[in-house]
């Protein structure tokens, strides 16, 4: 059992001419809040589909929970608890949240209708994880960003995520919402689930995360505790205004 739930080594890929990832190594730890911070275009959401088996990259290595695996894909991802919470949450609009967050389960238990039953109770759990409490016969499309965003992280506990990647998720929340983001977040870290959080506003990353990687054009340019970078730091190391640490 490895402290490192995440390991990317030496990772490039390139698309035609642009060398979206560039001889990226980095480390997740287990049960940490990790911040990956950097500009547009800097690579962070093609890194986001290498962890995830959706890009296989042109060169390098990824050991998860310190296993090397070997030509990663979303099943195999999946399995290693690798779970992504995309922009758009990937939900069933019409189904209830009860729905959203057992239809998994019940699709690998090969079940040919759904349980009602087993269903509201298997969300509940879910959701008293997260430590909130919502409506479970409410249809998904009907509820506001913030909780379609909150089923969306149920079910990702639901498929036993060990780390849980979530790609700007406070882009369409209020500072209240973000509030409880956060404190979802940390129920999480408190699970031994690590979660990590790609953004590019500084006050978040310094409000929520542990440590910190930073890409520039496909590199990782800066990575470290979070306690020893500031705004300044942080902004010299997404812009290149001048040299940081390796
Ligand atoms: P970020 O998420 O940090 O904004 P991306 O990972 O989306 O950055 O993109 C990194 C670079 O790779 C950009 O130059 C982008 O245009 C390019 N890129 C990403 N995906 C593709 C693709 N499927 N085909 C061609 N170029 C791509
Ligand atoms: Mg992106």
């Amino acid at each position: 059992m490895s402290d490192n739930i995440l390991e990317l080594r030496h990772i490039g890929k390139r698309f035609g001419g642009v060398q979206a990832l560039d001889d990226v190594s980095m480390t997740i730890r287990a049960g940490e809040i990790h911040c990956l911070a950097g500009e547009n275009g800097s690579g962070k959401s093609t890194i986001i589909k290498v962890i995830s088996g959706i890009y296989t990259p042109d060169s390098g290595e990824i050991s998860i929970g310190g296993e090397t695996v070997a030509k990663l894909d979303p099943i195999k991802a999946v399995n290693h608890g690798i779970q992504v919470i995309y922009q758009d949450f990937s939900l069933f609009g019409n189904l209830t949240v009860a729905e959203n967050l057992a239809m998994n389960t019940f699709v690998m238990q090969g079940r040919k209708r759904m349980d009602w039953r087993a269903a509201r109770a298997l969300a509940q759990r879910a959701l008293d994880r997260l430590g909130v409490s919502m409506d479970l016969d409410a249809e998904v499309g009907s509820l506001p960003t913030a909780n379609k965003q909150i089923v969306a992280i149920a079910r990702a506990v639901v498929a036993d995520a060990r780390l849980i990647i979530m790609d700007e998720p406070t882009t369409a929340l209020t500072r209240h919402e973000v509030d409880a983001l956060f404190a979802i977040v940390r129920d999480l870290q408190a699970q031994g689930i690590a979660v990590l959080f790609v953004s590019h506003k500084m006050r978040e990353m310094l409000e929520i995360s542990e440590r910190l990687t930073v890409f520039r054009n496909g590199r990782k340019v800066a990575e470290g505790a979070m306690a020893d970078f500031d705004e300044a730091a942080i902004t010299r190391a997404m812009t290149g205004a001048e040299i940081a640490t390796d």
